[in-house]
C-alpha cells in the first residue's frame, strides 16, 4: 500500500532516515488546552438529534483527534448531530448566543478550521450513505467519510473521483474541490455534485441546486468549508467502475537528471490522455540526489498507460521499476489508502498552482533546495491537472483552477514529535521561498495555509468578487467564519 502524502516512499533504502526526537510524557500537546468559557444551557434536544459530548464525557476523547496534531483543540462542548434538525438547533443556539464555534466533517483542515476551544458543530453523526444505482447517484450525510462513500459505491460497481486519503470527510472535500486518482478522468469531487442540504446563518434548512438557490450551489463547489452555511446532505454524480489501472515507479537522480525529468514528466502529465492522472512526488534523496516517484491510476487499456510512462522510462533507469496493476476500484482505493486508520500528525503543507510549464530555471531552484534537504525531510506532491478538470469552465464553478492548469505542487511534511516543529516549518519555508520568483500566486484552498499573505486571491482568483457577493446574500453577519473563510467584502 502506498500513500500520495507519505514521505518515506522517497527515502532510498541507503540514506540516513530521520532522527526522531522523544518528547517526554509530561510536555504540553496543543489539545491539552482545554477551554474556560462557560457555556449557556444546552438545546433541549433528543439524543437520536444529537450526542454532546464536554471534557469530563467518557466518550470525548475518542472523537478529538484530528488530522493536524498541531491545530487540534478541545472544546468546552463537541455537539456531535445525527439529524439535520440538530444541526439547524445548534446554529439558531451559537448565534443567539454569540458563541464561538467551528464546524468539523473529516478533521483534516491543515490549519485547523475544524477546531474550537468552545463550541464544535460535529457532523459525524450525520453519516449515512444511500445508493440509487439506477439513478447515477448516491446521497450522503455531511459527516461521511471518503472510504465509506468509496466501500457503499464499490459494493454496486460504481465509484466516485475523490481524493485517496481514507478518512478525509466529504464535506471539507467537496466544498473545496477534490482532487483523486480519477480527477483527470472524471473531473473534481466538486463536479459531481448535484444537489446539497444546507442550514444558512437563519438557522433556514436550504436545498441547492442548479435551479435552486443557484448562487449559493455555485459557491459550494469551490468557495471552500466554513463560509456559507452548514452542509448536511450532498447528492453526487457516480459512474460505474469495475476496474482501474494503478502504476508505480521511482528513481533517484542527480539533480540536472532530475531537472530532466520532471520537465518530461511536466510536458506529458497534464496533456496525457484522460485517462490517465499521475502524481510526480519529489524529496531529497539525502546526499545531495532527488528522488523520485511517479504514481497514479488509469482507466485505459494497460497498453496505452505504459506507451505514456515510455518516455519517462527511457530517460533514466529507474530505482525501483514500474509496476502496473489491474485492481478492484475498492482495491486501488486501498493500495493508494496507504491504512485506513484515522491518521493523525503534526504536519504542515503548503501548495502552488502552476498555471503555465516551469521554465528550467525554476526547476533547477526548486531542486537545488529540495536536494539541500535530509531524507525524509519534504515531499513535493505534483497532481496533474487538464483533463475532465479543464472542461468545466473556470466560472461555472467557484473553483477556478480549470483550463491551462498545469498541476498543483503540495509541499508536505509530517513528523510524530513537537519537538522536530520548528524543522519541519523551516524545511518547508526553504523550498517555498527558492520557488517564489517562479509562481503565479495560486494555491488549493484544500491546502490551507495560514501564512499566506493574500489567500483570498490565491484560493479564488477571479471568483472571488462573485464569492463575496454569495456569502453577503447568505450571511452578511459573518456567523460561519475562520481565518481564512470567505470574507464578507473585499
Ligand atoms: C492526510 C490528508 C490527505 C488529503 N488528501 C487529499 C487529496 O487526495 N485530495 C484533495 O483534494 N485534498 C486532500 N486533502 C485535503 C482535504 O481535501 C481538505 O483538508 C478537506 O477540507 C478536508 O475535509 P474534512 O471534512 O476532512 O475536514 P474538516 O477539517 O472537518 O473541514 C474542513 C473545512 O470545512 C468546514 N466544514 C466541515 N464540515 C462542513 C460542513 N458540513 N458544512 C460546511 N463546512 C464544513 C470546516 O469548518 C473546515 O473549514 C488531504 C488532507 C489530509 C490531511
Amino acid at each position: 500500500m502506498e500513500h500520495p502524502l507519505r514521505v518515506d516512499e522517497l527515502v532510498p533504502s541507503e540514506a540516513p532516515r530521520p532522527v526522531e526526537v522523544e518528547v517526554p510524557a509530561s510536555a504540553p500537546s496543543p489539545s491539552a488546552a482545554a477551554a474556560l468559557t462557560p457555556l449557556p444551557p444546552l438545546p433541549t434536544l433528543a439524543a437520536s438529534d444529537v450526542l454532546y459530548l464536554k471534557p469530563s464525557d467518557a466518550q470525548y476523547a475518542n472523537y478529538l483527534p484530528a488530522a493536524n496534531r498541531r491545530m487540534q483543540l478541545s472544546p468546552a462542548l463537541r455537539a456531535v448531530c445525527k439529524t439535520e434538525h440538530a444541526v439547524a438547533v445548534l446554529v439558531d443556539w451559537v448565534r443567539t448566543n454569540g458563541l464561538r464555534f467551528a464546524v468539523r466533517c473529516g478533521g483534516h483542515s491543515y490549519e485547523g478550521f475544524s477546531q474550537s476551544s468552545d463550541v464544535v458543530i460535529d457532523l459525524r453523526g450525520l453519516a449515512g450513505i444511500s445508493v440509487d444505482k439506477a439513478a447515477g447517484t448516491v446521497t450522503v450525510g455531511a459527516g461521511a467519510s471518503l472510504f465509506h462513500i468509496y466501500e457503499a459505491l464499490a459494493a454496486q460497481g460504481l465509484a466516485l473521483q475523490a481524493g485517496s486519503c481514507p478518512t478525509v470527510g466529504i464535506s471539507g472535500h467537496i466544498l473545496g474541490g477534490g482532487h483523486g486518482l480519477l480527477a483527470r478522468s472524471h473531473g473534481l469531487t466538486c463536479d459531481s455534485l448535484r444537489q446539497l442540504t444546507i442550514v444558512d446563518a437563519q438557522a433556514r434548512t436550504l436545498q441547492a441546486d442548479a435551479t435552486r438557490e443557484p448562487d449559493l450551489f455555485w459557491a459550494c463547489r469551490g468557495g471552500g468549508g466554513g463560509s456559507f452555511g452548514i452542509a448536511t446532505q450532498f447528492v453526487m454524480n457516480v459512474f460505474p467502475l469495475a476496474n482501474t489501472l494503478v502504476f508505480g515507479v521511482s528513481w533517484t537522480l542527480s539533480q540536472s537528471d532530475a531537472a530532466r525529468m520532471f520537465a518530461a514528466w511536466q510536458a506529458w502529465a497534464p496533456h496525457a490522455p484522460s485517462t490517465i492522472t499521475s502524481i510526480m512526488k519529489v524529496g531529497p534523496a539525502g546526499t545531495g540526489k532527488i528522488s523520485m516517484r511517479c504514481i497514479g491510476q488509469s482507466v485505459g487499456s494497460e497498453a496505452e498507460l505504459r506507451a505514456n510512462l515510455q518516455p519517462l522510462l527511457q530517460l533514466d533507469a529507474p530505482s525501483r521499476p514500474l509496476t502496473v496493476q489491474t485492481l478492484a476500484f475498492l482495491d486501488a482505493v486501498k493500495h493508494f489508502a496507504g491504512t485506513l486508520a484515522y491518521e493523525s500528525v503534526f504536519m504542515k503543507a503548503k501548495s502552488d498552482y502552476v498555471l503555465s510549464p516551469l521554465g528550467a530555471d525554476a526547476i533547477h531552484a526548486m531542486l537545488a533546495a529540495v536536494a539541500a534537504l535530509p531524507a525524509g525531510a519534504i515531499a513535493l506532491l505534483c497532481d496533474a491537472y487538464g483533463g475532465k478538470i479543464a472542461d468545466v469552465a473556470a466560472d461555472a464553478t467557484a473553483f477556478p483552477r480549470r483550463a491551462g492548469t498545469q498541476f498543483c505542487i503540495q509541499y508536505y511534511t509530517s513528523w510524530q514529535h513537537a519537538a522536530d516543529t520548528p524543522t519541519h516549518l523551516a524545511n518547508v519555508a526553504t523550498v517555498y521561498a527558492a520557488t517564489r520568483p517562479y509562481m503565479p500566486g495560486a494555491s488549493y484552498v484544500n491546502y490551507c495555509d495560514l501564512d499566506l499573505p493574500d489567500f483570498a486571491n490565491a484560493y479564488w482568483g477571479q471568483n472571488l468578487a462573485r464569492l463575496i457577493a454569495v456569502k453577503k446574500a447568505y450571511d452578511p453577519d459573518n456567523l460561519f467564519h475562520h481565518a481564512q473563510s470567505v470574507p464578507v467584502g473585499p
